[in-house]
């Protein structure tokens, strides 16, 4: 997997959640990289990426793959392994995610449904089933 791939479909979140973080409504955190007393963390999950504004913190600013490698204290290499593995695990949590991102894919979803529904109630075979299965139509 290209890291483009691994950084579009691995939400900082997602990562956030792993390490058992838990942002606040303004994004913010206390900074896992230095003795935090007031969140100093700042994570910006549509780019996926994070900035650490204290001044004693030397974790900076970075992406995924650079908040798992400083979390595991290790290679880049193997913090893309890591990212990868929790691609696998995420995909049913994150699945929905696109839906509240693009409200117009959504929308599309609804004109596609309700196209659906008509057609349906213009085939016999189809009410057929539906009173087979006891289900009512829409
Ligand atoms: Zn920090």
């Amino acid at each position: 997997m290209e890291i483009n791939e691994i950084k579009s479909r691995l939400s900082i979140l997602t990562v956030l959640s792993y390490y058992g973080l838990a942002p606040d409504h303004n994004h913010r955190l206390l900074c896992p990289f230095h003795k935090d007393t007031t969140p100093s963390l700042q994570v910006y999950p549509s780019t996926g990426t994070w900035t650490c504004f204290s001044s004693n913190c030397k974790a900076g600013s970075g992406d995924v793959i650079e908040f798992i490698r400083l979390k595991e204290k290790t290679g880049k290499h193997e913090a893309i392994v890591k990212a990868q593995s929790l691609i696998d695990k995420a995909l049913p949590a994150s699945l929905p995610e696109p839906l509240k991102t693009e409200p117009a894919k959504a929308q599309n979803l609804n004109a596609l449904f309700e196209s659906l529904a008509t057609a349906l109630q213009k085939s016999a075979k189809a009410r057929d089933y539906l009173k087979s299965r006891n289900l009512a139509p829409p």
